[in-house]
């Protein structure tokens, strides 16, 4: 099923739950500034199911992200996969990449019917990769990990951070998510939160360089790539006129590159307050307390995040807001307000002539040569 066919006003195409908090690694990227232990007031298993049976509710093959945290620091996540499975959802999980992933786990995974695993890369090499995870042995144990994950017959989703300390090693990076056979490039351009906040931003030049290339890459990968927080990669692309000629690739779920916080677009956190996203954590609400599918439907947050004619700045008077509507997180994170203009994008509509988004001092604008 493709975003394009479902009615994001009903339903979200993606629902991602943070099943924890907990994670044995500190990623010098993390939104959830995640720590070694658990949380007390997780959502419990039992609970975790309720919100699997409402998921359920919004429609046939609802695709549910389990992530973190570190999703495998809970014990249930075998079972929590098979429950969502038999409820007609379509289970993937984001585990971190540590010792915990184990062969016999993936595995587990794969027969409770788990549909896709995605790991994250943010170097090409043991070097770069563990220095941005701050853990040595990540690099190896990630890409062990993704060649478990094949040989059980999962499909692999590879994560990459866009930041000013990784933006050096993205050619090196496509080329190994193409060697390890991965379906999807999910590329992620940072939003400053969490940890995230001590990460070198890239100037809205760069990054609409980076969408370039990105659309060369995409016209002969043998993988899909889309983009995290950057909705303008689908203007980049339509000015390029690489949508009509090359098309989303397959990818074994099938995914639109364009779904925005709270429009397709949804999280609940390990204690289940449901935010738009998990870079934009205003809660429009708790799962224990009200229907999930009653808020994303209802909540004043989330009609007005699925309304382009409430954007503001130069995305309110943009022709792509249709298309593309800007990054509601990064706006948030760096206005207070989530329909303010997208800081990371450099076009401008002709004929506007309202105020621009504050410009980013230090922020890295070169790219690397491919
Ligand atoms: S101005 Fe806003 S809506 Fe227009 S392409 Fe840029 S981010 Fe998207």
């Amino acid at each position: 099923m493709y975003a394009d066919a479902i009615d994001t006003d009903e339903r979200p195409f993606v629902l991602i739950w943070e099943v924890t908090q907990a994670c044995e690694l500190a990623c010098k990227h993390c939104r959830a500034e995640a720590e070694p232990q658990r949380h007390p007031d997780e959502l419990t298993t039992a609970e975790g199911k309720q919100l699997l049976d409402e998921a359920a509710s919004f429609g046939d093959d609802q695709l549910v992200v389990l992530s973190g945290g570190d999703p495998l620091a809970r014990d249930d996540v075998p079972e929590l996969v098979e429950y969502g499975t038999d409820q007609g959802l379509q289970m993937t999980m984001t585990p971190s990449g540590t010792n915990s992933l184990t062969p016999d786990r993936i595995q587990g995974l794969a027969d409770s019917g788990l549909r896709r695993m995605a790991v994250s890369l943010d170097g090409a090499s043991a070097a770069t990769h563990d220095e941005f995870r701050q853990e040595t042995g990540s690099f190896e144990q990630t890409i062990e990990a993704a060649r478990h994950a094949k040989r059980a017959g999962l499909p692999l989703q590879i994560n990459t951070t866009v930041c000013g300390e990784t933006i050096e090693e993205l050619p090196a990076i496509r080329d190994l998510v193409a060697d390890l056979g991965a379906v999807l490039w999910s590329v992620f351009f940072l939003v400053p939160v969490g940890r995230g906040r001590v990460l070198d931003p890239i100037s809205p030049e760069c990054a609409e360089r980076v969408m370039e290339w990105l659309c060369s890459v995409q016209s002969d990968a043998p993988f899909g790539i889309k983009t995290t927080e950057a909705p303008h990669y689908r203007r980049v692309a339509l000015q390029q006129q690489t949508d009509s000629e090359a098309g989303p690739k397959p990818d074994g779920i099938g995914r639109r590159t364009g779904i925005t916080a709270g429009d397709g677009f949804a999280f609940v956190s390990h204690t289940g307050e449901l935010f738009p996203s998990g870079f934009l954590a205003e809660s429009a609400g708790n799962v224990r307390d009200e229907s999930l599918v009653k808020l994303y439907r209802n909540a004043d947050l989330f009609e007005e995040l699925r309304d382009p004619d409430a954007l503001q700045g130069k995305c309110g008077a943009c022709p792509y807001r249709n298309v593309c509507g800007g990054s509601r997180s990064r706006a948030y994170a760096h206005t207070g307000d989530p329909l303010e203009s997208d800081p990371l994008c450099s076009f401008v509509p002709e004929e506007y002539d309202g105020p621009l988004p504050a410009s980013w001092d230090g922020a890295t604008s070169q790219v690397s040569g491919d």
